[in-house]
């Protein structure tokens, strides 16, 4: 494939052996080993973007000044590519992060990367680095977008020197021997996000104040934390980093609505989209804690998944709160998660037709 990319491509003099790398592709695990490249990009408000480059991936030198260790104005992304059958390489709805990460960037009061030159980023990368892709089943070569403010300066503005870097890194299957339920915590203590603040942005800041609940959860014997609304902490929000659904007896897959709160998740929008192939119908709408409690234990709700660009889609088998917890199916996932999570990694890994257009190839 001819490039037109914008970046320069400056390849590194020491790659990774390719018997060091096959052994990193036995187990890759997750974000535990990366490419032999990375990107960078620099932003100035007179330059604009410039200086795009795929170089030799290494250590950041940082000023301890630096904006972003300190007032954590930093955003980022999460997508994957995958390798399919013909030795060909694509990624899942790319332009879908390119908006989220614009959208993040622009509540965090950071400069919005155009589309074309994110996705030039993600493909230049790949494309330099597509030995690194991973064949096996469910594995993908995971990419990590981020941007942070690189100014050397500890005045409380929004930073005037801004560095873009896509690194990437092969992931396993998540699940080994197929997906399975989860025990997920009630915080009752702490919120993820408020009314007007930066949930519905993709910052660390976000994963910084998960961190503490999320041992809660480990401490009580659960995988995953939910959040519940600040407000009247009634209305069930998401997890740490992935989104909520419900299924109920009637056929209706019921997702908790968008308001500003809430991360509004790729995974989460195709499977509302890949929902009516199955004869379901979809409901976006506040989803209470008692709703769910009351509907497990009467059957009203007869599935609850977890959904995201890591694990696709996490059965959940139990909910736990301080003093109590509802058991829904915890051996196994249930009919309509292993259904979709089934059509979306069969459009993923070009073993189904794409009708809707998500896949974009790369090399
Ligand atoms: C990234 C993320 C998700 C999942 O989004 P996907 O685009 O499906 O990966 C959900 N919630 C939060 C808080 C996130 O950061």
């Amino acid at each position: 494939m001819t490039s037109d990319s914008q970046l320069r491509v400056e390849p590194t003099s020491e790659p990774v052996a390719p018997e060091q790398r096959a052994q990193i592709h036995v187990e890759p695990g997750f974000g535990r080993f990366f490419t032999d490249h990375m990107v960078t990009m620099k932003w100035t408000p007179q330059a604009d973007w410039h200086d795009g480059r795929v170089h030799a991936y290494g250590p950041l030198l940082l000023d301890p000044a630096t904006a972003a260790l300190h007032y954590a104005q930093e955003v980022f992304e999460g997508l994957k590519a995958y390798g399919h059958d013909d030795g060909s390489v694509w990624t899942f709805r790319p332009e879908v992060n390119a908006r989220r990460f614009q959208r993040s960037a622009h509540r965090l009061a950071l400069p919005q990367l155009p589309e074309h030159l994110f996705l030039d980023a993600v493909d230049s990368l790949v494309r330099t680095d597509r030995e690194w892709v991973p064949h096996g089943a469910e594995t993908s070569l995971y990419i990590r977008p981020f941007m942070y403010a690189s100014e050397v300066f500890l005045g409380v503005r929004p930073a005037q020197h801004v560095t873009l870097c896509v690194i990437a890194s092969p992931a396993g299957p998540y699940f080994s021997h197929g997906p399975e339920p989860v025990t997920i915590w009630l915080s009752t203590e702490y919120s993820r996000a408020g009314i007007g603040g930066t949930g519905a942005a993709k910052c660390g800041g976000n994963y910084a104040g998960s961190l503490l609940p999320q041992r809660q959860a480990a401490e009580n014997g659960c995988h995953q934390v939910v959040f519940v609304d600040s407000a009247e902490r009634t209305w069930v929000e998401e997890l740490g980093g992935m989104n909520l659904f419900f299924v109920h007896d009637d056929g209706t897959l019921v997702t908790p609505e968008l308001g500003g709160t809430i991360l509004e998740g790729v995974t989460r929008d195709s499977i509302l989209t890949l929902a009516a192939e199955f004869g379901l119908k979809v409901d976006e709408r506040r989803v209470s804690v008692e709703e769910w409690r009351d509907g497990v234990a009467n059957g009203q709700i007869v599935e609850v998944f977890a959904c995201g660009t890591a694990a696709v889609i996490t059965p959940i088998g139990a909910l736990r709160w301080p003093g109590g917890e509802v058991v829904g199916a915890v051996d196994e996932a249930g009919e309509v998660a292993r259904m979709l999570r089934r059509r979306l990694l069969d459009i993923q890994y070009g073993r189904a037709e794409d009708p809707y257009g998500w896949m974009h190839r790369v090399c």
